[in-house]
């Protein structure tokens, strides 16, 4: 029996353009290889014996716009976190006019950057901002987004981000707690001419704060795929699109071969998977080059500059993330090196959000720059030996061995798990490990393409993170593709 939308890939994206096209009253049916919908965007329980549920691979949300949230009648709390970023002392409230956050400043002899922190915020917020009101409109032209972004525009658009960093600020500590919003996925120096950090940067300050979806990952996927469901669309899971050939797809599922034809196929697959699909030649996938780190806790451990762990941790915790750590990471790690010291960064949810465990902690660590190419000969060997350099650049920091802390799951070994970008392009099917499915783009352009989601077959659609606009948990090019469906 045909559809109206066939959507390959049962992403937070896919679930998103199958609420709007269901609600539309097109049918769609979604297949998703996995056991669950989501994606990226989930919650799971890896620790036998521990009731830990787990944002897997994806935990904050800053990028989903409230309209599409509304739009689908969807409620799911998205907490604010009370700090910022620590590093080596630096604390820096989420208001980062507080008091304790000029005192932090002070303390570390870096006053006059508390200042110029604050004038860059001001520089670049509101502009941002009024940017991300456009992402599920019409694209803008880079004239119109040039005139959205004002006086931001050559901070963000035109100079590399390691220059303009460089300029408004002293310290190399302040430097790189603001540096790594461009380095999330992103493998390249500050100073790339490509401006792929600039991208990257702009992408991950234009929703606003970066918040704890209450429930975990797995609760906002949830309540997508309830959404879709609820509005007539059919989700499988367990079934595996193994062929696009135009309309007509073809999928495994139950050890059987099914097909389907529709009037569109929406891809929420990444672009090199969507050509090995339709039989063509993939492009060159672009690395990913971050490891994921998910660690259980007992109980938070404390630390040796005498901040307490609860505030040190309720924010962005940063190892090794001075501007000239991360330079010399990514030269060591172009040069295939593992990088030492590798820059990291923690998150303990439990401090914002505790109902995803029965006791204790989790904390997660967000490795940079660690690329792809670097787990391919011994990817094993790699990641033990990333995971003892993580621990200790942390134990460095810490009054007290993290291991005393760790839990210990129902065989006794310590809470930890390591996921290199290839155990994601094994597990998620993102290629290279690539967690944007790409590089991202520019939120504008040039070609006249209405919604930055069209392929050259006018029957397929991108609708997961590589279309322009994509990248993050934000369903925006789920929203997108589906008003190109219904040609708004
Ligand atoms: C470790 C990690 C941490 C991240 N952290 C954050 C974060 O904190 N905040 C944030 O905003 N973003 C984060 N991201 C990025 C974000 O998760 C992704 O950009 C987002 O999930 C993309 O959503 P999507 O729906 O487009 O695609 P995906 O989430 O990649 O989903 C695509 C789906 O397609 C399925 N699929 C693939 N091939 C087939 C096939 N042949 N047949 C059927 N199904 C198929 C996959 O199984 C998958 O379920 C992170 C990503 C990773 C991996």
């Amino acid at each position: 029996m045909p559809v109206d939308v066939v959507i390959a890939g049962g992403g937070h994206n896919g679930l998103v353009a199958a609420a709007y096209l269901a609600r539309a009253g097109r049918s769609v049916l979604v297949l998703e290889r996995r056991a669950e919908a989501g994606g990226a965007a989930v919650s799971e329980r890896p620790f036998a014996g521990r009731d830990a549920s787990l944002s897997r691979y994806a935990y904050l949300v800053s990028l989903l716009p409230p309209r599409i949230a509304r739009d689908l009648g969807v409620r799911v709390e998205l907490r604010a976190r009370p700090v910022a970023a620590y590093a080596d002392g630096l604390l820096i409230d989420a208001d980062a006019a507080s008091e304790r956050t000029r005192a932090s400043f002070a303390a570390l002899g870096a006053e006059r950057d508390h200042d110029a922190w604050l004038a860059f915020q001001a520089a670049i917020d509101g502009p941002a901002r009024r940017l991300f009101e456009t992402v599920i409109g019409p694209l803008p032209t880079s004239a119109e987004a040039r005139t959205v972004l004002g006086d931001a525009w050559p901070l963000l658009a035109e100079r590399p981000l390691g220059a303009t960093l460089a300029e408004r600020f002293e310290h190399p500590l302040v430097r790189g707690v603001l540096a790594t919003d461009g380095l999330i996925g992103t493998f390249a120096s500050l100073d790339d001419p490509s401006l792929a950090q600039n991208r990257c940067f702009l992408w991950h300050v234009i929703g606003g704060p970066w918040r704890v979806p209450v429930g975990g990952m797995g609760a906002l996927s949830r309540a997508l795929a309830a959404a879709a469901v609820g509005a007539g669309a059919e989700i499988r899971t367990g079934a595996e699109v193994q062929r696009i050939d135009g309309g007509e797809v073809t999928w495994t599922e139950d050890g059987a071969e099914h097909a389907v034809t529709a009037g569109h196929v929406l891809a929420n697959v990444a672009p090199p998977e969507l050509a090995r699909l339709r039989g063509k030649t993939p492009p060159p996938a672009a690395e990913g080059c971050q490891t994921k780190v998910n660690l259980l806790l007992d109980r938070l451990p404390r630390l040796r500059t005498g901040v307490a762990p609860e505030d040190a941790f309720a924010g962005t915790f940063r190892l090794h993330e001075r501007d000239d750590e991360l330079e010399a990471a990514f030269r060591q790690a172009a040069a295939g090196e593992v990088p030492e010291p590798p820059p990291a960064e923690l998150y303990c949810h439990t401090l914002t959000d505790p109902s995803i465990v029965d006791a204790g902690h989790t904390l997660t660590l967000f490795g940079l720059h660690t690329p792809a190419a670097l787990f391919r000969a011994d990817g094993e060997r790699v990641k033990a030996l990333l995971a003892e350099r993580y621990l200790a650049a942390l134990d460095a920091q810490l009054a007290e061995p993290l291991d005393g802390c760790l839990a210990r799951d129902a065989h006794g070994e310590p809470c930890v798990e390591v996921k290199s970008p290839l155990d994601l392009e094994r597990e998620l099917r993102l290629p290279a490990g690539n967690i944007f499915h790409g590089a991202l783009a520019w939120p504008w352009s040039d070609d006249g393409d209405r919604w930055g989601v069209a392929t050259d077959d006018p029957r397929i659609v991108v609708c997961g993170a590589a279309a322009r606009r994509g990248g993050g948990v934000s369903g925006v090019a789920g929203h997108n593709a589906a008003m190109h469906v219904l040609g708004r």
